[in-house]
């Protein structure tokens, strides 16, 4: 049920060269696509947060890394963009609808960008883009069914479903914010007892420091705590290996996943994360089909990755006189 596999770089491959903008809540990420698929001038600058108008100040922001990027490579001429970000986001529309960590409601980024950069903009969620990036690059390959994990400071998924993304008008995937238990803390999304109040990397850190009164920096020093012998470290620890099995398990009975791949930073735990949470998903599970549990390959970057793979589709998409 377990299977690990290095990181690898990505290729991307020959296409048209592109500019990707992964906008996180603290970091914006941006490179440079050529046509052989190199990916230039990645790098990452901090993201201007601006509560008087927080859509067009990060735009006007990505036209400022769009500037340097080009000039880095005068060579180099994109004929599209990708613009991703964390939050509620209607692909179709091109509107960030909700991002608490960036403060705009119903911004309508795609157009916003288009005017800014001069050039068709496509416009998408940071983690189902990482997750077509596996899909396409990554882990996932060769699966029509797969979901997606990333296990950071939140949980957010990606579906893939029949071999397409799923989105469901922006609000798929949101499994961080499904009910892990009914008893548990407020979550700051409102509902009480959310699965990423228990099972993030975030939770499981600040669960041990109020647990102890001693602060860590992060998961990864409670699991050497967990691992050492400290009681409260292994019983923090198992809550959020059970309640990850047991959100998955459901997530099994209603999708059948072919996989699941896990990345974000609870997965470099590797082996400690994987055998104890394929080992509970087994067992919580009878008839279903099972998934295989799979490590993410493209790291950090995937969510770059998918989205210049999507500005890379909207040119060929213009091209071949489509629509978006
Ligand atoms: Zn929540």
């Amino acid at each position: 049920m377990v299977e690990h596999s290095s990181p690898e770089p990505a290729a991307l491959g020959p296409g048209d060269a592109v500019l990707a903008f992964d906008v996180g809540g603290t970091d914006t990420k941006s490179a440079l696509i050529d046509a052989s698929g190199r990916v230039l001038g990645l790098r990452r600058s901090s993201t201007p947060l601006d509560p008087a108008d927080p859509a067009g100040t990060i735009v006007a922001s990505l036209a400022v890394l769009a500037r340097e990027q080009l000039e880095a490579a005068p060579g180099v001429v994109p004929v599209a963009a990708g613009v991703s970000v964390p939050g509620l986001v209607d692909e179709v529309a091109g509107v960030g609808m909700f991002a608490s960590n960036l403060g705009w409601r119903d911004a309508p980024i795609r157009s916003l960008a288009e005017q800014a950069l001069g050039l068709p903009v496509t416009f998408g969620h940071d983690v189902r883009a990482a997750g077509d990036a596996e899909h396409r690059l990554g882990a996932a390959r060769g699966y029509g069914d797969v979901v997606v994990l990333a296990i950071g400071t939140g949980i957010a998924s990606a579906l893939v479903l029949g071999g397409h993304p799923y989105a469901g008008g922006g609000y798929a995937g949101e499994i961080g914010h499904s009910l892990a238990d009914p008893l548990g803390e407020r979550c700051p999304c409102g509902a009480i007892g959310c699965l990423e109040t228990i099972a993030s990397a975030g939770a499981i850190a600040r669960r041990y420091s109020a647990a102890t009164g001693v602060a860590v920096a992060g998961a990864r020093e409670v699991l050497e705590a967990a691992t050492a012998g400290d009681p409260l470290a292994k019983r923090v620890w198992d809550d959020a290996v059970e309640a990850l099995a047991e959100a998955l398990a459901r997530l099994v009975a209603n999708l059948a996943p072919e996989a699941v791949v896990i990345g974000g930073g609870l997965a470099q735990a590797g082996p400690a994360l994987f055998a104890p949470l394929g080992a509970r998903l087994d067992a919580l599970l009878s008839f279903h089909r099972r998934p295989v549990l799979v490590h993410a390959q493209l790291g950090d970057d995937a969510g770059l990755l998918g989205t210049a793979l999507a500005a890379r589709d909207l040119a060929v998409a213009r091209r071949n006189g489509g629509a978006r």
